[in-house]
Order: structure tokens, then C-alpha cells, then sequence
């Protein structure tokens, strides 16, 4: 049996700011792609930036740590990105996955200045790899970071320090100091005040606060693994919408996939996607079948298989492969378990052996004559079943058998404050905060109101920590250089 772990951090230590009593012209809350962008482009523009962060130095930046890509549009082949992605295309693919229900107007801006993303990242030391040949043209649409998102987070923090910003590492900040709008600085969870006069909020969503997620998704959400950092908990979301910052978004809506339930309750990263579903088939703890495995390209459904876990009795599943099945993907991190019969593998999953095999023989009795081919959507179906399996049915026959339980993998949450253009916070009455900022992940869902298009939630994040850091130094009269 597996056993699920908690790994959740000790808690941070003391704060080491060289001067707590200055007045800062910047103060960015969470060193994570967004705060680094915003803080970049503010010291450029010469203003004095303190960047407070809740990790540890080692652990430092939140989500963009685990990230491998961004997506960016083009009108012709760059260094990195191969033909053209143009406005439109970008545009309809956001509106697919999101169905309509974004800010078309931050949508737009955030796909125009997606253009000058690779190169801006590229002159402050990011590396990106050759673009990328292979499945579904993603060296088309996204570029990847040499070395992955901490490499790109090493790189911004340099250059971050080289142009004089202060980060502070290991000083969570605990509440927003408010008064009629106006945010005079905050305080730490030391009892520490900093204060500002523009405060720029990165701090992330709420994904690693299973209380808060619980709010919109109820006692499931207690089963979720956190597959980002244990610091992106809420504290300055929720101290904003304490003060008053508009909301945007639904409370449920998020970025979730299934991992492997073996996986570390945060922090476990990309290596625990179990990316076999489409191979096999997916029971739930009674044995049965729920949704269709081969529905589409597993790309383009990896992404709503958190929510269909977590939709089901306990929030788990588990996927069933046989010797041929489970060498059709990329393995993930954990070892499948294995038997020689499926009653014995259903034994060690934990499943009713007796209901296991029913459920096999009867995929198998239902799935066609002839190969798969996974490189295309061949219209294998199952025929009789409920629901039925419509591309890559093939019987789960040949031992030994392999099986995998899956948990939902929460990824970034959606529900946060809503900005304008500048990215200045909206209050409840509709105007834009004197001082407030967001960029990333805390305010995504002005974007996504729903599903997701892999690599813009690092697009988001670049995008308005650059609009973020160069609207706060204009309104300091420094306009921005970048
Ligand atoms: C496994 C995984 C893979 C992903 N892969 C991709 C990908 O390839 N491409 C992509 O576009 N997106 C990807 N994402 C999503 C992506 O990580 C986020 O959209 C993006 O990193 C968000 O950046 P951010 O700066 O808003 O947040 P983060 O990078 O999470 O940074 C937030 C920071 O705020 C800090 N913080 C939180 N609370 C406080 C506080 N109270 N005080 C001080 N500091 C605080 C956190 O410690 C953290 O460092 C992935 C996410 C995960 C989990």
C-alpha cells in the first residue's frame, strides 16, 4: 500500500531587511516570476524596490519553480518558436479553453505583450532551448526555459540583485496596512511594519490553503495534493479582499490534473503526473469506470482530470494498464504497482478484486478488433459501455498488470482581485486602488475564468509584473526604461 506524506515546511524564521525603517518606493510581496518581473522593471526605472519573500532562500519562488514554458504569439519564427502564432490563433484558443468567460480586454493585452516576453526575459540572463520539435507543435506555441523555471528564477534573481533590489527571503507578510484605500506598507509576522509608498502583491493564490479551498469545493478538497510551493496560502489575497479589493472569479475554479496519490501533499512538482490515463482505463474506489479516457488528445484533457478525481468517492481513482498499455507514455517519478492478475492488482490498490475484474472483462469484451495508433485520434471505441471509451480502446490483456491511484493535483487557483489595465486592484466600487498592484497568479482570474492553455500562466505573471512595475514607477514620475 501507499501511503500519502506530508511535507509541508517548517515555519519560516526571522526577517533580515537592512533597513526596517526606510520608506520604500516599491515594496513586492512574493519573489515568484510576477514579483521578479515587477521588481526588475521598477529598479530599472530607478526606484528603490524591497521584495519580501515567505521561502526560504533555497525554496524560493513559489510555482514558477516547477514551470518549463511560457506561451508566447509571433508573427514569424524567432530564436526560440518555430513558424507563427498569431494574435488570432492565441485569442481563439484562449476563448475555447476559457469559454468565453475572461476579461477580453486583459485578455488581449496579455496576448499582445506575450510577444515581447522571450526576448525581455532573454536581455536580464534567461536561457530558452531550441524550440522544440514533436507532439502537437508546442516548440510553436511555447518556449521553454534552459534549464526550467528555477533556472529562470536564478537568472531574474541576479539580475534582480545586480540592479540593487532588496530580497528578503524567509519574511512572510502578514496582513496589508489599509487606511481609506490607501495602503501604507505591512506587517510581518513578526509584528514588523514596512512601509511603501507603491505596493506591488505577487504573493500567489490560495492553493496550498486546503481550508480556503474547501470553501468552494467542501470536504473533497481535504483529499487535494498541492503540486506548487506550501507558501501560496492566500494571506495577501485574502488581506485584500479583507480591505476591499474587488474579487474576480469563482471560488472552485482552478488548475488541477491527476498526479499520482503516492505524491508529497505539496510541492511534488511535474514528475508525479500520470500521464497513462489515455492507455487503459480509470476506476473509482468501486471499481467502475466514470469518464472516458480517450476522449481527446491527452494533452489537450490532461487538465480536467483533477476535477474529475475529485468528483469521485473519496477522490480517488486508479488507472489500469497491461504490459502494453504502460509503455505508451512517459513514466512518472513513482513505480506502477504490479501483479499477474488484476484480482492481485486490484488487492494491492486497495479496489474489490471482485468488481476490478467485472470492470476489466467488461472494457475488454467492449473494445474493438485491431491496433491503437496514439498518434492520431483513431476512433477505437468501445461499444456498449457506459461511458464509453472513444479513441484507443484497446484490451487490458496481457500481463502483468500495472496500476497507478490517482488524487487531484491542485495546481494554481483562479479566484483572486480584479485589476485594471495598469494593473492597479479595483475596489468594490469599481475605481482603481491609489497604491495596490497584482500581477500572476492572484490575479490570473481576470483572465482564466475557467480551463487553461499550457504556459500563460507564466505569460500572465511576466505580462503584468512588467505593466505592475512600470505603471508604480510612472506614478512615482519615474517612468519605466524597459
Ligand atoms: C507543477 C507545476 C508546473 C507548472 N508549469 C507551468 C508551465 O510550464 N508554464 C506555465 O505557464 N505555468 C506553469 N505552472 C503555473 C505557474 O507556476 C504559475 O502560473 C506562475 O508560476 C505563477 O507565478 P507567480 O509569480 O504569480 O506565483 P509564484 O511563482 O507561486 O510566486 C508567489 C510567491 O509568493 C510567495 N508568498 C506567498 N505568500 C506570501 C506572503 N504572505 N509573504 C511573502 N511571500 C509570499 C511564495 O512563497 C512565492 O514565492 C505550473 C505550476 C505548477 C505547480
Amino acid at each position: 500500500m501507499y501511503t500519502d506524506n506530508d511535507n509541508r515546511v517548517s515555519e519560516p524564521q526571522s526577517a533580515a531587511i537592512s533597513d526596517v525603517d526606510r520608506l520604500w518606493d516599491i515594496l513586492v510581496i512574493g519573489a515568484g516570476n510576477a514579483g521578479l518581473c515587477a521588481a526588475i522593471t521598477a529598479a530599472e526605472a530607478g526606484c528603490s524596490v524591497l521584495v519580501l519573500e515567505a521561502a526560504t532562500r533555497d525554496m524560493r519562488g513559489g510555482n514558477t519553480r516547477h514551470t518549463r514554458n511560457l506561451r508566447a504569439m509571433h508573427e514569424a519564427p524567432t530564436d526560440v518558436l518555430t513558424d507563427a502564432y498569431s494574435f488570432e490563433e492565441y485569442y481563439d484558443d484562449l476563448m475555447r479553453v476559457t469559454r468565453g468567460i475572461t476579461n477580453e480586454h486583459l485578455a488581449s493585452l496579455t496576448l499582445e505583450k506575450s510577444a515581447e516576453l522571450t526576448s525581455w526575459l532573454g536581455a536580464r540572463g534567461v536561457r530558452f532551448q531550441p524550440a522544440l520539435s514533436g507532439t502537437l507543435n508546442l516548440g510553436r506555441t511555447n518556449a521553454f526555459f534552459l534549464g526550467g523555471g528555477r533556472a529562470l528564477l536564478n537568472s531574474l534573481c541576479r539580475h534582480a540583485e545586480g540592479l540593487g533590489v532588496e530580497l528578503v527571503y524567509e519574511t512572510p507578510v502578514d496582513e496589508l496596512v489599509m487606511d481609506d484605500g490607501f495602503c501604507e506598507g505591512v506587517r510581518l509576522e513578526s509584528g514588523q511594519m514596512i512601509r511603501a509608498k507603491k505596493v506591488i502583491t505577487t504573493a500567489g493564490g490560495f492553493e496550498a490553503n486546503l481550508e480556503w479551498l474547501a470553501e468552494g469545493w467542501g470536504d473533497p478538497a481535504k483529499n487535494f495534493l498541492v503540486r506548487g510551493t506550501p507558501y501560496n496560502t492566500g494571506t495577501i489575497l485574502k488581506s485584500l479582499l479583507d480591505h476591499g479589493a474587488k474579487p474576480v472569479g469563482e471560488l472552485d475554479q482552478c488548475h488541477a490534473v491527476a498526479i499520482d496519490a503516492r505524491a508529497p501533499k505539496y510541492d511534488g512538482g511535474i514528475a508525479s503526473r500520470i500521464d497513462g490515463v489515455p492507455f487503459g482505463m480509470v476506476l473509482n474506489r468501486d471499481g467502475k469506470r466514470f469518464y472516458d479516457e480517450g476522449e481527446d488528445f491527452w494533452p489537450k484533457r490532461y487538465a480536467i482530470w483533477g476535477r474529475l478525481v475529485a468528483g469521485q468517492p473519496d477522490q480517488i481513482a486508479y488507472a489500469i494498464l497491461d504490459s502494453v498499455g504502460v509503455k505508451r507514455f512517459m513514466p512518472s517519478v513513482f513505480t506502477p504497482i504490479q501483479d499477474d492478475t488484476i484480482e492481485g492488482l486490484a488487492g494491492q490498490l486497495g479496489l474489490d478484486p471482485a468488481a476490478a475484474r467485472l470492470a476489466v472483462d467488461e472494457f475488454n469484451a467492449a473494445c474493438p478488433e485491431g491496433p491503437i495508433d496514439q498518434s492520431v485520434l483513431d476512433g477505437q471505441a468501445t461499444s456498449g459501455l457506459t461511458p464509453e471509451k472513444t479513441n484507443w480502446a484497446a484490451p487490458v490483456a496481457v500481463p502483468p498488470y500495472f496500476g497507478f491511484p490517482l488524487r487531484p493535483g491542485i495546481t494554481f487557483t483562479y479566484m483572486g482581485v480584479e485589476v485594471n489595465d495598469q494593473a492597479q486592484i479595483l475596489m468594490a466600487d469599481g475605481k482603481p486602488s491609489a497604491n495596490l498592484f497584482a500581477a500572476g497568479e492572484i490575479m490570473a482570474g481576470n483572465v482564466l475564468g475557467q480551463g487553461y492553455l499550457a504556459g500563460i500562466g507564466m505569460t500572465i505573471g511576466a505580462v503584468f509584473g512588467r505593466i505592475a512595475g512600470e505603471e508604480a514607477s510612472r506614478l512615482l514620475n519615474r517612468p519605466s526604461i524597459s
